[in-house]
């Protein structure tokens, strides 16, 4: 965070153009009240190991993810899923267009709790949705159904009255905790992050990332609400922050991208000595626990990791989740 910036900024691979740029993009902890910005480091990552078909959701376990529902998955059948289970997302197309949104997100912080009040859009473009027919995306969408539309192709994205509390030193619980709700968190960028579970035309539950295509910043909306799916960190920060990542020394740990329903933070892709964390560098729920930026000072602390293996962001809770009203429930 406010170090790997520095650091960042420091680097030899860093044009001296880019400092000014990147300086004025630098993280900072948060405080009351403050509109904040999405951050992330931009790793793209191409290919995402998504599970076979039979993967239980029902307990908590690595490379899968705990649903109170239960159940097991299928994986999809697309051209972009190789027979080992490999996604490759160049080869799965972008919901295409562009779509712009006036974000509002603030985040205040008392001594005991983080509070989220937005309006659920994102501080970066998004395709275009509804997905439009003709485009390469459209089938996929059109085959599902959507309750109160003729088939998923046709939810568009609006505001929506988000309004989370969460704690902001959360413990660790002495269980994992399993998602009862779509969604499992806030991004700093506006849009929330989604249970890793969707449904295919036959109602079976489906790794979202395998069975659709999603927009250029992994994001699409359910039931209007924008959210994101996997390693979603692409468009996260500033644009100077994105096109630096590439060049940027990669030994840091990721910048915190949001915040669990349960208060623990997320972050992207790489670990603390720069490199993709792998699920079995993580636990069960997909996260772990060591020295962080957290409001500013460096705390060893639980937190989750985005990376290419699913379930990709959230397996389960390490801490205890709050209820996000106005968001579906039940998962799938
Ligand atoms: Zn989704
Ligand atoms: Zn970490």
């Amino acid at each position: 965070m406010a170090a790997s910036a520095a650091c960042a900024l420091l680097g030899p691979a860093m044009a001296p153009a880019d400092s000014g740029a990147v300086a004025a993009a630098a993280p900072h902890p948060v405080r009351a009240a403050e509109d904040v910005r999405g951050e992330g480091d931009g790793t793209l990552i191409t290919r995402l190991h998504t599970p076979p078909t039979g993967t239980s959701i029902a307990s908590p376990a690595r490379d899968t993810l705990f649903a109170c529902k239960g159940g097991t998955l299928t994986r999809p059948d697309r051209p972009w899923i190789d027979a080992h289970g490999v996604i490759d997302v160049l080869k799965r197309p972008f919901v295409s267009g562009t779509m712009h949104w006036h974000k509002y997100l603030k985040v205040s912080t008392t001594a005991t709790e983080r509070r989220f009040k937005g309006n659920g859009l994102p501080d970066h473009a998004t395709g275009r949705f509804p997905v439009q027919k003709g485009t390469p995306a459209y089938k996929y969408y059109a085959e599902i159904p959507a309750h109160g539309y003729p088939n998923a192709a046709a939810i568009p994205i609006k505001p929506w009255n988000l309004d989370i509390t969460v704690p902001r030193d959360p413990a660790v619980q002495a269980q994992p905790t399993c998602i009862d709700q779509l969604t499992t968190g806030m991004a700093l960028a506006g849009g929330t992050f989604h249970l890793e579970v969707a449904t295919d035309a036959e109602d079976r539950p489906v790794d979202p990332n395998a069975a659709l295509p999603l927009d250029r910043c992994w994001g699409h909306p359910y039931d209007t609400q924008y959210h994101y799916h996997g390693p979603s960190q692409t468009c996260f920060g500033s644009k100077h922050s994105r096109r630096s990542a590439n060049t940027r020394a990669r030994s840091r740990h990721s910048p915190l991208v949001g915040y669990a329903i349960d208060g623990f933070g997320i972050f992207g892709p790489r670990g603390e000595d720069g490199e993709i964390v792998k699920n079995r560098d993580l636990d069960v729920c997909h996260g772990h626990t060591h020295a962080i930026m957290w409001d500013g000072k460096k705390v060893v602390m639980y937190h989750y990791h985005l990376n290419g293996e699913y379930p990709y962001s959230i397996g389960c809770f390490r801490g205890k989740p709050v209820t996000v009203s106005g968001s579906g429930h039940g998962g799938h």
